[in-house]
């Protein structure tokens, strides 16, 4: 990932900030143990402040992230937005670049929510025979809807309309 910010216009006056742009490109990665990818390029807008010996970073990602579906497993996209909010003192900055790969890196981690559905309504997997059910029906009784529950929950239903 190339994710580096230019400071050279502020870097000579204090209390002077830039307002930047960047377009980044991420690596596949595991996460949680998932296999994620993501549809590059991946949004950056930050802002960089001169400080007294730290530079001031905030700004906000946008992403649209591919990972499996926790219930059908199926590989789906998913827009991932975060902001950051980070300072580096000066005495590390060498040339005139920020690299931001790691704190986006570490807000990826931290963002990517642990469950994520492919849809509100995905059915899963069956737990029984293993197949997706949002595409095929099975006649396990494992996953299938008791009669005398399916009545009462009509009931239910009414009295609450
Ligand atoms: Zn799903
Ligand atoms: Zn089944």
């Amino acid at each position: 990932m190339n994710a580096k910010v230019n400071i050279e216009s502020i870097k000579e006056d204090l209390g002077t900030q830039l307002t930047a742009q960047l377009d980044i490109s991420l690596d596949e990665m595991s996460i949680h143990g998932r296999q994620i990818s993501f549809d590059n390029p991946a949004k950056l807008d930050l802002t960089v402040i001169n400080s007294n010996d730290q530079y001031i970073i905030t700004g906000k990602a946008e992403l649209l992230v591919e990972l499996p579906c926790s219930r059908c497993l199926e590989v789906f996209s998913m827009p991932l937005e975060f902001d950051f909010d980070f300072q580096v003192d000066k005495s590390v900055v060498d040339n005139d670049h920020i690299d931001l790969s790691q704190e986006i890196l570490d807000g990826i981690r931290l963002h990517l929510p642990m469950k994520a559905a492919c849809s509100e309504d995905c059915k899963g997997l069956c737990p029984s025979c293993g197949i997706n059910l949002n595409e095929e029906e099975c006649d396990c009784i494992m996953h299938k809807v008791d009669p005398r529950l399916a009545k009462l929950s009509k009931l239910l239903d009414k009295k609450s309309k």
